[in-house]
């Protein structure tokens, strides 16, 4: 089959490879649609923590935002499997330590991820092999880009529930990329009055396309009162400035993460009586992801610029806009395109 290999920092290529096979407990699937996000950029360039620390090394296939058909299954697995559409959890737990048993086993100290950590080969190659328990089923008004935004989704789902706003309160969220549009889309369904704010023209504009209450530059914020704030950025001063914004008794959820070092001061925590939230992952949130775009009242697809093959995986990852390209920051990669 066909596979993506990022073989060492910038250099990335599609090669032919052995296909998996469905070993006892897994299952193969078909990958049909992959998205590529800023964890993938971060591997491309050879900067992501864990190829220092030893947890992820190269050669490595990239792709965790993904979504395909079964194709074939190992001994022990449900049957009901083969030839359903699904997604599945990046995080696989080691299912029997504390923390996997409490449900918090996206944070085992000895779980891989599909794609970025412990040598899980990712989705980008025409067939995957994941732990059936992983898996989550699609059902079919959730189409081919909704599943693979399932994901991404459930982390900004997780973000917008940290900010523990109920309807009306005013969310700002720092950073237009793909999960701080998806966050959102999900808070203003909820009815949150929902502002963005960025720093670059291009993503501004987008995000003003959109119909949030305020879109801003974020060197040129309204004074307004923020009963939360999402820092969906990687800038390493928000942190703290997103405290300094934060309303008294408010909450500030902590989804981006800064390739340097990004402090806060607690005394504001306690002076202010704020709550800070941190996530790490969709996991906990990825079904009720799949029912939300089910229900049609979050539909994220306008967030999609464009949709590549496999050949054009290294330019984007390099930065390039593929050909063509919409004005949404998520670029998706279908295998079936040559
Ligand atoms: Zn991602
Ligand atoms: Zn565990």
């Amino acid at each position: 089959m066909r596979a993506v290999e990022l073989l060492e920092p910038f250099t990335c290529e599609v090669l032919d490879v052995p296909v998996p096979d469905a070993r006892r407990g897994f299952v193969v699937i078909d990958v049909q649609r992959v998205g590529l996000c800023g964890t993938d950029v971060e591997f491309f360039r050879g900067e992501m923590p864990y190829l220092l620390d030893g947890h992820a090394n190269f050669p490595m296939r990239l792709g965790h935002e993904w979504m395909g058909t079964v194709s074939s299954i190992g001994e022990d697995v449900d049957p009901h499997w083969l030839g359903q559409r699904v997604t599945g959890d990046t995080m696989l737990g080691c299912g029997s330590c504390r923390r996997c048993r409490s449900g918090h086993q996206h944070v085992c100290e000895n779980r891989n991820e599909v794609g970025v950590r412990g040598d899980v080969p990712g989705a980008l190659a025409e067939q995957l092999s994941v732990p059936a328990t992983s898996l989550h089923a699609l059902p079919a008004n959730v189409d081919d880009a909704l599943g693979a935004l399932v994901e991404p989704g459930a982390n900004a789902l997780r973000a917008v529930q940290g900010t523990g706003l109920v309807a009306g309160g005013r969310l700002l969220i720092a950073g237009p990329g793909t999960i701080g549009l998806l966050a959102g889309f999900i808070a203003k369904a909820q009815g949150f009055e929902v502002h963005l704010a960025g720093i670059t023209s291009p993503s501004i504009d987008f995000a003003r396309s959109l119909g949030f209450a305020g879109v801003w530059h974020l060197e040129n914020l309204p004074t307004l009162e923020w009963d939360a704030i999402i820092n969906a950025t990687n800038d390493a001063t928000l942190p703290s400035t997103a405290l300094e914004l934060v309303e008294p008794g408010g909450r500030v959820v902590y989804i981006g993460i800064s390739a340097n070092e990004s402090n806060i001061d607690s005394r504001w925590l306690t002076l202010k009586d704020v709550t800070a939230v941190g996530i790490l992952s969709g996991s906990p949130a990825l079904s009720e992801t799949i029912s939300l775009f089910a229900s049609g009242r979050v539909d994220p697809r306008a967030l999609i610029g464009a949709t590549v093959g496999f050949a054009e995986v290294a330019s984007v990852l390099g930065g390039e806009r593929p050909a063509k390209s919409g004005p949404g920051p998520k670029i998706q990669v279908d295998p079936t395109i040559a």
